[in-house]
């Protein structure tokens, strides 16, 4: 924490001691008055040089004097991030914007964007010397701090919600965590995690109040910045639900901006599902909205509280960038297109960003030829449930007559390897094809 200068309040800008496990103000009597880090950005370009880059791992840890912790050994050995940037031409035709790049996030480690922040939350809480770590998520901040803690022999709790997809879960289970299916909503497991942390003082990750992780999800936008430096898109187009990683992705490029490794700015384009859009909506009107039902397909998106939203408008707004609603349709739509051209299999709210990326040009917000980066920030393995309604049935066929036995006829296994003679290289069922 060497370049970690103070803790700032969002809302009543107030600095703020570096809390342990990193709540809200303490000033602020407001569940949403979270607390930004803030450095010494001039003894940072001191040390973060494109010099000191050349040397350094290609993962997120390249970039430690932006995050508030001091990576070690145990840290540098689990990787995260430097997840590659691929250009998209045929997927950028069908969004009417033929120079699109993606950045595959759902490459990283436990195939989320959340990587980045429970690498993060992990070592903060080794650092802390925490004896659990805990948090209530809707899939990807579980699977992936559930994976951190593997790695670091952290144990760890985890809240989901009931609808929370099974693979999601499943991950959760391998890594050994100690889940907690609750019987309701993202919000109601969110509430729970918050008590049962404060009764046991358990390390909180809840990322959306924690001021650390926005700063580990902060590294895509270093990255990207890094990655096309000489050829900066214009848009980076980004989903949200809590709106962190619009959030840490803003931050990420306007502090490369300001350290030199890029000329422009790109603007940040957030895009929220129709169904579930308070954050576009405080964008708009400078408020959250207190009454949101609705829901969305993209369960990692699906968050009618959150958490984070301030940092999200102003992020955004620093950036003169803007948001957008996407429909379900557009969102299943986004993610055939984005496994059929461009060979991504994202999941529903990482193909929100693609789905953004169209719909931004229908409505003239990207132009023609400006240069997109949409954010892949799942793999599409995560949720297939909603892979399979969406993308058809495979062609039910016959094999080949003749050459393999038949069902109930198990080849007699003594009869095989030649030992018949008359059909010498015949294959048992039990032998791979070559
Ligand atoms: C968490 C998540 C998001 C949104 O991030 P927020 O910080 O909640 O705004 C988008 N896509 C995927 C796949 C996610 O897991
Ligand atoms: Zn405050």
């Amino acid at each position: 924490m060497r370049f970690v200068t103070q803790l700032t309040c969002v809302v009543c800008g107030k600095p703020a001691e570096p809390p342990v496990s990193a709540g809200t103000c303490p000033a602020c009597d407001d569940p949403f008055a979270v607390l930004d880090v803030e450095y010494d950005m001039d003894k940072v370009a001191k040390s973060l040089t494109p010099d000191a880059l050349a040397n350094r791992p290609l993962t997120h840890w390249r970039y430690h004097e932006l995050l508030p912790v001091e990576p070690d050994e145990v840290a540098f050995s689990w990787p995260v991030g430097w997840t590659p940037i691929i250009e998209t031409p045929r997927l950028g035709e069908w969004a009417g914007t033929p120079r699109l790049r993606l950045k595959d996030d759902g490459r990283n480690p436990t195939a989320s964007f959340k990587d980045r922040a429970s690498s993060v939350a992990v070592l903060h809480a080794l650092r802390a010397c925490a004896e659990r770590i805990a948090c209530a998520s809707t899939g990807n901040a579980a699977s992936s701090l559930a994976g951190y803690a593997a790695m670091a022999g952290l144990p760890a709790t985890i809240f989901v919600p009931q609808a929370a997809p099974e693979p999601k879960v499943a991950q959760l289970l391998i890594y050994g965590a100690d889940v907690r299916r609750v019987r309701g909503t993202y919000a109601q497991a969110y509430d729970l995690c918050s008590a049962e942390c404060d009764a046991h003082g358990w390390y909180n990750r809840n990322c959306a109040i924690n001021p650390y992780l926005v700063e580990g999800k902060k590294t895509a936008g270093l990255e990207i910045a890094e990655q096309t430096a000489g050829r900066e898109p214009d848009w980076v187009v980004v989903s949200v639900g809590d709106g962190c990683t619009i959030a840490g992705i803003a931050k990420g490029l306007i502090q490369m901006k300001q350290l030199g490794f890029i000329a422009t700015l790109p603007r940040v384009l957030g895009v929220q599902a129709a169904g579930m859009d308070p954050v576009a909506h405080a964008f708009e009107s400078g408020e959250l909205p207190t009454d949101v039902t609705g829901a969305t397909v993209a369960d990692s998106i699906d968050v009618p509280v959150p958490r984070n939203w301030r940092k999200a408008v102003k992020a955004v707004k620093q950036t003169d960038g803007t948001f957008i609603r996407v429909t379900d349709d557009e969102i299943t739509d986004a993610m055939k297109a984005t496994g059929r051209l461009a060979g991504i299999f994202a999941e529903p709210a990482a193909a929100a960003a693609v789905a953004g990326v169209k719909r931004a040009r229908t409505e003239g917000i990207i132009t023609q030829y400006a240069d997109t980066l949409a954010v892949i920030t799942g793999n599409g393995l995560k949720d297939i449930k909603t892979a399979m309604a969406t993308a058809g049935k495979p062609k039910e066929v016959d094999p080949l007559p003749n050459e393999e036995p038949k069902p109930n006829e198990e080849p007699n296994p003594t009869a095989g390897e030649g030992a018949s003679g008359t059909h010498p290289t015949r294959r048992t069922r039990s032998e791979p094809r070559p």
